[in-house]
Parts: structure tokens; C-alpha cells; sequence
């Protein structure tokens, strides 16, 4: 009877300790980032509604919607630690730039507070062991002023006019001109047309820079998508 409690003891320890120690690496550890910018048109003119943010309706460019922790395998992690949470005070410095290149869409209106607490708690706290929650932050805005995504568009003539454009010429122009290849995200319009709503781009363990992307994410577009304007 010992000898089979003492088993019994030991395979469930066996059994239980190697999920114990994946949980707790998984939430801390990651391979890259995706970062995200999401085109404001394309979030507001879908069937459901959106509210621009207490400061007024957001400037005609793209706006950034997180950066992602991943690992290769195309999985992710998530709300990795309550013990950290947003605490506005400690980007105080980069509120200003933070409404303007982070502006909330959502309803009801706000300041942008509760987008990024929500994009901090989900997903800032998974980098965590590289970048604090300052880093975090100043790390977004200033991918999103390195890669100009607008700027990388309108160079190549495809504006947000409403028109259509080729899936590919959108992917080569961002290519050409920030030098990584994008994944795109499409969403549909109030009629069902396929949009260009959210561009992914990669970026290194350390924030630091741009990469190719190890994995994309899944989903698809028409070979032809719009580009509403807002
Ligand atoms: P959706 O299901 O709308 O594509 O994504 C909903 C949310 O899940 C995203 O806003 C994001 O927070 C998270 N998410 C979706 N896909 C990925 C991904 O590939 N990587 C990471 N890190 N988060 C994702
Ligand atoms: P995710 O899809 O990143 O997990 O979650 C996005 C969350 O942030 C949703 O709860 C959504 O309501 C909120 N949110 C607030 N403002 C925005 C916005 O401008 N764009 C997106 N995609 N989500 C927003």
C-alpha cells in the first residue's frame, strides 16, 4: 500500500511540476514583437460604431494598437503579471504624444486611459523582463514615428480616398520604403468591402528594431482591398 501511495505521489509530481514551470516561463518569456497600427477610417466605418477621444477627432493617419509580445510558434502570451498595473503617473512625460499617436476609438469617448491600460495589462506585462512599463510605451511611439506607415503609402500614390488598391502594391510600398515586409490586416466596411484596417510589423526581443517577421498571423484580405479616409 506504501509503495503504491509512494508512486502514486511520484507521478503526480512528475506530471504536475513540468506545467507549473512552462506556465511560469511561458508568461514571462517571448521571441519578438508584433506592432500594431490600425487605420482609423477602417475602424469607424464598419457596422459597429466608434467615438473619437475626449480631445477631438484624431488626426488622418495611422494609429498605433499595441505591441505584442509572441513567441515563433505563431502563440502568445498574456496578462503575464497583475501585480504591475497601468499607472498613468509613470508616463506623465509622454501623455502628449501619447493621444496623439495612440487615440482611442472606442465608445464611450476617453481619454486614451483605458485603451492603454488595457494594451498595457494584456500585453506590456509579458516583455516585461526586457522593457518596463515606461519603455514600453516610449518604445511604441518611437517605432511608430520610425516607420511612418502613411508616409510609406502615400510615396507610392495609394492614398486613403476610398479607392481600391492591390494587397501587394500596399505590402511592396510599405516593404520598399521601411525595408520589412508588413502583414495586413483586412476588416469590412458597412457594405461588406475588404479594407486595409491594421498593419503588423516585427521587431526585435529588445524594442530596439524592426525585423522580418518570424511567423505571421492568420486571417486574409482580397487581392483588392479599399482605403477609406477618415
Ligand atoms: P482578433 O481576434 O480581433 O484578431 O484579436 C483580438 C486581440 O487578441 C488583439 O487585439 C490582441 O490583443 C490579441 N491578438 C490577436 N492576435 C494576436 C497575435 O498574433 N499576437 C498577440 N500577441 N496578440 C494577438
Ligand atoms: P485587443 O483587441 O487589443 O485585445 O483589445 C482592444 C481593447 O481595447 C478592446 O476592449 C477595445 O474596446 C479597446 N479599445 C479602445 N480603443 C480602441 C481602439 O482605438 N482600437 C481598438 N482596436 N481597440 C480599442
Amino acid at each position: 500500500m506504501k509503495i503504491l501511495l509512494a508512486s502514486l505521489c511520484l507521478i503526480s509530481l512528475l506530471v504536475i511540476l513540468p506545467s507549473v514551470f512552462s506556465a511560469s516561463s511561458s508568461s514571462e518569456d517571448f521571441d519578438f514583437f508584433y506592432f500594431v497600427q490600425q487605420w482609423p477610417g477602417s475602424y469607424c466605418d464598419t457596422q459597429k460604431k466608434c467615438c473619437y477621444p475626449n480631445s477631438g477627432k484624431p488626426a488622418a493617419d495611422f494609429g498605433i494598437h499595441g505591441l505584442w509580445p509572441n513567441y515563433k510558434d505563431g502563440t502568445y502570451p498574456s496578462n503575464c503579471d497583475d501585480s504591475k498595473p497601468f499607472d498613468s503617473s509613470t508616463i506623465s512625460d509622454l501623455l502628449t504624444s501619447m493621444k496623439k499617436s495612440w487615440p482611442t476609438l472606442a465608445c464611450p469617448s476617453g481619454s486614451g486611459e483605458a485603451f492603454w491600460e488595457h494594451e498595457w495589462e494584456k500585453h506590456g506585462t509579458c516583455s516585461e523582463s526586457v522593457i518596463d512599463q515606461h519603455e514600453y510605451f516610449q518604445t511604441a511611439l518611437n517605432l511608430k514615428q520610425k516607420t511612418n506607415l502613411l508616409g510609406a503609402l502615400t510615396k507610392a500614390g495609394i492614398n486613403p480616398d476610398g479607392k481600391s488598391y492591390s494587397l501587394e502594391s500596399i505590402r511592396d510600398s510599405i516593404k520598399e520604403s521601411i525595408g520589412f515586409t508588413p502583414w495586413v490586416e483586412c476588416n469590412r466596411d458597412g457594405s461588406g468591402n475588404s479594407q486595409l484596417y491594421q498593419v503588423y510589423l516585427c521587431v526585435d526581443r529588445s524594442g530596439s528594431g524592426l525585423i522580418e517577421c518570424p511567423v505571421f498571423p492568420h486571417g486574409k484580405c482580397g487581392a483588392e482591398i479599399e482605403f477609406p479616409s477618415f
